[in-house]
């Protein structure tokens, strides 16, 4: 129903052979130590997945949202934090391709073509504007050949380890939805402070920073698209990154499917294996059952994607966002209770995997949000 064809199948069998050789190794320790992943970062970028995404006029792959999706999956089977670097990365690269100038574009979408291992963010949210994105305080002033940036960021993957990130911004917050603008910001810019990196329930090979911004100067060339088209552009970007994020979830969820069906099938109680126990062939198959319908729904909002249908791939990705991080909070649950005792120690992976899946319900929009945004579209109400 979601094919790829022959090449597309071929990458995949690398994604697989690196997760498996390169990535799933590292997922303990990476947990344990909280320290980012270089090294992901090298192999990602050696093999071309750091920036499958990239259009080919900017030296890129350019991957189909299916096999970007796929791709997530594969990875975060093993490693949920090694996934979300791909996405960090998607997500600073899309506003651009969503809304740069051609010059823009070219200065510095260029710069992460082939092996480049330079790596960028997207930071749009604030301690007082999360899900509430229009209460952002960061402001952007003009001034003689550029902005003066003032406000600050939080929880931003890869925020204090990127290269250059698209940073939103208000130029003029009466005009609220239409008021906010989008730039891209280079690490070294006069006036950018790094704040704390947070220290996290799960997802801890990832870096999540504060930014702050002190009259920092941004060239005008550095605007993405017109003044007040931030937000748009934002939306846009946050709809496809939902798609990623329910990518990871499914990963997640498989890979503790996969643990709970390999220790049912080895932990003997009363004489047998307890994979021969019914309560637990129950859990196994409400597992899976939850773990297919997922990625059915976030396969058809990729190939929705890719066939350029954008509004009804925004909705099937926020339905496809809450029900794979649902989905995933409760196959991993599921699996540290088939683990018994063993499931709830660092021994076995199913404890981080369920600390990683938690993060899915929350980030690049609530699960409250997404069935807001998708109730409403699929009710016609404003
Ligand atoms: C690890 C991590 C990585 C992140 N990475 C990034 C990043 O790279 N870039 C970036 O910009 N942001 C990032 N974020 C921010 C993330 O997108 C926000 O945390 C998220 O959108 C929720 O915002 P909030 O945390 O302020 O929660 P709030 O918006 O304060 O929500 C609190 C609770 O209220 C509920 N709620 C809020 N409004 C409504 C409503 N209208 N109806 C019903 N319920 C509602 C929410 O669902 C939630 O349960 C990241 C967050 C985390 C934790």
């Amino acid at each position: 129903m979601f094919a790829l064809d022959e090449e597309q199948r071929m990458i995949l069998d690398t994604v697989r052979k690196i997760a498996d050789r390169e990535i799933a190794p590292r997922a303990a320790e990476l947990d344990e130590t909280g320290e980012f992943p270089w090294y992901a970062v090298e192999t990602f970028a050696d093999n071309g997945l750091l920036n499958a995404l990239l259009p080919v006029r900017y030296g890129g792959v350019e991957t189909s949202l299916l096999l970007f999706s796929m791709t997530i999956e594969t990875i975060a089977r093993f490693c949920a934090s090694s996934a979300l670097l791909l996405i960090a990365q998607a997500d600073g690269t899309l506003p651009l391709l969503h809304g740069g100038s051609e010059a823009l574009n070219e200065r510095y979408l260029n710069r992460l073509s082939g092996d480049s291992r330079m790596l960028t963010a997207i930071a749009a949210t604030e301690p007082s504007a999360g899900s509430d994105v229009l209460s952002m305080r960061t402001k952007a002033v003009r001034t003689g050949t550029g902005y003066a940036i003032n406000g600050q960021k939080c929880f931003i993957t890869n925020g204090s380890v990127a290269d250059f990130f698209v940073l939103y911004a208000y130029t003029d917050r009466e005009k609220q939805a239409h008021g906010i603008s989008a730039f891209v910001v280079e690490k070294g810019t006069p006036g950018l402070v790094y704040g704390k990196n947070e220290n996290k329930m799960g997802m801890r090979g990832s870096i999540n920073s504060e930014l702050f911004f002190e009259d920092m100067e941004v060239p005008e060339a550095n605007l993405i698209g017109p003044e007040g088209a931030g937000f748009a552009n934002l939306m846009k970007t946050l709809s496809m990154s939902r798609l990623f994020c329910a990518s990871q979830a499914v990963g997640i969820a498989q890979g503790a499917l996969d643990e709970a069906v390999k220790y049912a099938g080895e932990r003997i109680q009363f004489g047998k294996p307890i994979a021969a126990l019914s309560p637990i062939q129950f859990m196994i198959a409400d597992m899976a059952a939850g773990v297919e319908s997922s990625r059915l729904l976030t396969y058809k909002a990729a190939s929705l994607f890719d066939r350029g249908d954008y509004r009804h791939a925004g909705t099937m990705a926020a339905l496809a966002k809450f029900t794979a991080s649902d989905t995933a909070m409760k196959v991993t649950t599921d699996a540290v209770q088939i683990l018994g005792g063993y499931g709830y120690m660092k021994d076995y992976p199913v404890e981080r995997m369920m600390r990683d899946a938690k993060l899915t319900q929350i980030y690049t929009g609530t699960n409250q949000i997404m069935r807001m945004v998708a109730g409403r579209v699929i009710l016609n109400s404003p």
